[in-house]
């Protein structure tokens, strides 16, 4: 039964909220009308699956009921409770915009679309996620759910990735969109491409869009989304010197335009590739400049530790070294810090993967 256009997509909305009567996902936000914690939750499952961010939005809706509270956290303390989430832009952005909503409108949430679009780290997705749960706006959301329910179902080849395919799917949607409804259409959509249109292995033999799917009459499931850039990721060395002094450990915030602005580190070589051998980072510049005139030992070099970014692959090596007492920090953003303390401060993955190894801060070596 493949129907006209206007038929289908009729077909489209009716179906899909037929579905979503038997098989929505119960979450803790679900249903929820406080723009702030849905807020919060769009902020933490942009980039993490939902199991892994559900008990980051339990731990901050405990912390910072409200946007007051997350307003008036220190920086710190909102990163090291972000801590193993990734993408730290979006703790640094929700905590900036906490304060504009605190401090510049009085504590009350934007009600209108271009009010919450205008908030620090979000994007159109999720303003209109917040628009239509919270206030009942007519805002359809596209995300990646999205792109590929609507690219199957409409046989649309068009790349997701580009400027032109971005406005297609987001008018398809919005064409789509049950304005009665506009926050249960929207849940709709993306519990159906979270559960029943998913990347892998679409359950279609039980779906209730199969007569009018276009991808499934022209055997196109698996071809479809389009994509017209692979993703390249660029692999970065980091050399990490873990200074040991005294029971003291070196580390410092970084504070530089690059990836995990506002976390934690030791202080780092960059090279250009692994260094291999105990001694292979002894002949470079910085680490001559830190500690050539120092009396040190290195005692071990760890094996490689990786981290996926997005657009990064960091691999990470760990040189343990101790100094003695007159011992002077590389820079003056070194902070000595006792290791039982390290686990106050946020560290990126990789980092953290390290110390549990090592089982720091209790014994180093
Ligand atoms: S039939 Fe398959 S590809 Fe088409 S919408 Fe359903 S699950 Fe997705």
């Amino acid at each position: 039964m493949m129907e006209g256009k206007a038929d289908r997509k009729t077909f489209f909305t009716q179906a899909l909220l037929q579905w979503h009567t038997t098989h929505h996902r119960p979450l803790p936000w679900k249903g929820e009308k406080d723009p702030y914690l849905i807020w919060l939750s769009e902020i933490i499952l942009q980039q993490t699956r939902v199991e892994q961010g559900l008990p980051y939005f339990e731990k901050f809706k405990a912390k910072y009921p409200t946007v007051k509270y997350l307003a008036a956290a220190p920086e710190d303390e909102v990163m090291k409770m972000w801590e193993g989430l990734g993408y730290y832009s979006r703790a640094r952005n929700m905590h900036a915009a906490a304060k504009y909503i605190a401090h510049e409108l009085a504590g009350v949430f934007p009600k209108k679309y271009e009010g919450i679009r205008a908030l620090k780290g979000v994007g159109d997705y999720t303003a209109a996620a917040i628009a239509a749960f919270a206030f009942d706006l007519p805002h359809a959301v596209v995300d990646g759910n999205v792109y590929r329910v609507l690219s199957r179902y409409f046989g649309v080849e068009e790349p997701v990735d580009t400027t032109a395919g971005k406005k297609q799917f987001a008018h398809l949607a919005q064409e789509l969109l049950d304005v009665r409804q506009p926050g249960r259409f929207n849940q709709a959509i993306m519990d159906f491409g979270a559960g029943q249109c998913t990347p892998a292995a679409p359950k279609c033999a039980s779906c209730p869009l199969q007569p009018n799917c276009s991808a499934f009459h022209q055997n196109k499931v698996d071809s479809l989304p389009v994509k017209s850039k692979k993703l390249e990721r660029r692999q970065r060395f980091f050399n990490y010197l873990v200074i040991n002094q005294q029971g003291n450990v070196f580390i410092k915030k970084r504070t530089e335009k690059d990836i995990w602005r506002n976390l934690y580190d030791f202080p780092l070589i960059e090279t250009d590739r692994l260094v291999e051998g105990k001694n292979g980072l002894e002949g470079n510049a910085i680490w001559q400049a830190w500690l050539g005139s120092s009396n040190y030992q290195l005692l071990q070099v760890s094996p490689p530790f990786r981290q996926e970014l997005t657009h990064q692959q960091i691999v990470a090596r760990f040189w343990e070294i101790e100094v003695d007492g007159s011992f002077k920090a590389g820079e003056a953003s070194w902070v000595k810090c006792g290791r039982q303390n390290l686990q106050d401060f946020a560290f990126p993955k990789v980092i953290v993967l390290y110390l549990k190894e090592k089982s720091l801060p209790l014994e180093l070596f």
